[in-house]
């Protein structure tokens, strides 16, 4: 019974045992992907002015972006910077096809270049992971799968580990890792967690996230159309295909000889030349492993390459100048300045001001008109402040209540205030009114409120 359900299991699921990718493509492959890694790996623990250069706190509320810390009051930040993420995943869809899969996912990286290689090491080429499938009953085969599990559990576990330096931060990650278990039980749990989740993902799952859970793949075929870059074969050039024999002569094939090899490279165990498919990645190891095919036969590369659809239904090989591309890349590297300049240029304090509930305006024995606000003031930065608050409008002074105006780093503060003008002054009911918030004499922000005096007042 345990071996039909076995069976049962093993013909719902095709397992892919990919060949071992190498070539030119692959090289360039490695270098983004490692770079990435290494960036992946280092954000949480490089500190900026005390803050990490990357944090996403949900817990806390606290996010951190390049060093600077953005707190739920600038969700607008992160709305663009979601929109940006968006539209940049259509448009290059759209312009370049799944490109964002084969060389920046995560899954990929994870995926292609740490958890198989180390597969290849432990377990060997594809021809032996066959023979090893065959011969599994084999206390060898057995000693090697498991010691492939337990790297992976290990590998799993230590990026729950960076996971987590994401989540809650470096120094948090730090006490619980360095403390006893029993003080930090929930941490603890965490991360084996995360580290089982990740194990499952990279052991068994595999190429389903990205054939049949990431719905990105399954988005493609709406993204795309004729004038997408993908990876293609080019059946004009390659058909009829097949090897030279008696009853087929040379003259009469394509270029592809049938040899197998870009099948036998992918990683999602697809036969590019069967066309476009949204199980294709386009991590490009079926063009390497086909270049590598044709040097050898002497015939030119690139029988599979990056083609758009309308050129191989045309049958023009030429790369076309094409103005999409330029002007969907354009809007693109508009769209990202944009966001770093938002990212950037955000203030280091934020303040809303508001009239004091039920009051408008009081008048004093000195001869004053006095407005009553509520002020609320947030630092976002890591540094505590002496704020001054100053109108621009040199006719009115400010008292404030509660003259306690220290504002501790990452930390709200609320005060009261008085807006004060001679009535001589008042030209108005209304006044529109700014007040600049500053520390050290630095201007941080500038907050508007407007100033209501007696109508019988006015001039
Ligand atoms: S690797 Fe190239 S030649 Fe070999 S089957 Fe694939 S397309 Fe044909
Ligand atoms: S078809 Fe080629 S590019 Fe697509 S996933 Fe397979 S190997 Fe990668």
């Amino acid at each position: 019974m345990q071996q039909a359900a076995l069976q049962a299991t093993e013909k719902k699921r095709k397992w892919v045992f990919a060949k071992k990718p190498s070539g030119s493509l692959y090289k360039k492959r490695q270098w983004v992907g490692y770079s990435l890694l290494l960036f992946l790996f280092a954000s949480p623990f490089i500190k900026i002015k005390g803050e990490p250069f990357l944090l996403f706190g949900v817990l806390e509320r606290k996010f951190v972006i390049f060093g600077k810390v953005f707190w739920p009051e600038d969700l607008y930040v992160f709305v663009f910077g979601m929109l940006i993420v968006l539209v940049c995943i259509v448009l290059f869809t759209a312009v370049y096809g799944r490109v964002w899969c084969g060389w920046t996912c995560p899954q990929t990286i994870f995926m292609e270049l740490i958890f198989r290689p180390i597969e290849y090491w432990i377990e060997g080429d594809r021809t032996q992971q066959l023979k090893n499938r065959r011969n599994k009953h084999k206390w060898e085969v057995k000693r090697k799968k498991i010691l492939k599990l337990i790297v992976f559990y290990i590998i799993s576990f230590f990026i729950s580990n960076i996971f987590l330096a994401y989540l809650i931060g470096a120094d948090a990650l730090f006490e619980i890792i360095t403390s006893p278990v029993s003080q930090h039980l929930g941490g603890f749990i965490s991360i084996l967690a995360f580290s089982f989740v990740f194990f499952f993902v990279f052991a068994y799952v595999r190429d389903i996230v990205c054939t049949h859970i990431c719905p990105y793949g399954r988005l493609q075929s709406v993204l795309i159309d004729n004038d997408t870059t993908v990876i293609a074969y080019n059946y004009n050039r390659g058909e009829p295909r097949g090897r030279k024999s008696k009853s087929k002569p040379e003259a009469e094939l394509g270029d592809c000889i049938d040899c197998n090899l870009c099948v036998q490279v992918c990683p999602t165990g697809i036969d590019i030349r069967e066309g476009l498919q949204m199980e294709c990645v386009s991590c490009t190891a079926c063009i390497d492993a086909c270049d590598d095919v044709m040097v050898k036969l002497n015939r030119p590369k690139r029988l599979i390459g990056f083609y758009t659809p309308s050129e191989l239904l045309e049958n023009k090989t030429a790369s076309r100048k094409n103005k999409r591309a330029i002007a969907y890349t354009a809007l693109l590297v508009v769209l990202i300045a944009i966001f770093g300049v938002l990212i950037f240029t955000r203030s280091d304090v934020s303040g809303t001001i508001l009239r004091a509930k039920g009051s408008t305006y009081q008048l004093r024995d000195d001869g004053t008109v006095t407005n009553l606000y509520n002020l609320n003031l947030i630092n976002k930065t890591n540094k505590n402040m002496d704020i001054q608050l100053e109108p621009n409008d040199s006719r009115f002074k400010i008292q404030v209540v509660n003259p306690h105006l220290n504002l501790q780093k990452s930390e709200s503060s609320k005060m009261s205030l008085f807006l004060i003008l001679p009535k001589e002054e008042v030209e108005d009911y209304k006044t529109n009114v700014r007040i600049k918030i500053m520390d050290e004499e630095k201007v941080l922000k500038e907050i508007k409120t407007t100033f209501i005096a007696p109508i019988g007042l006015v001039k």
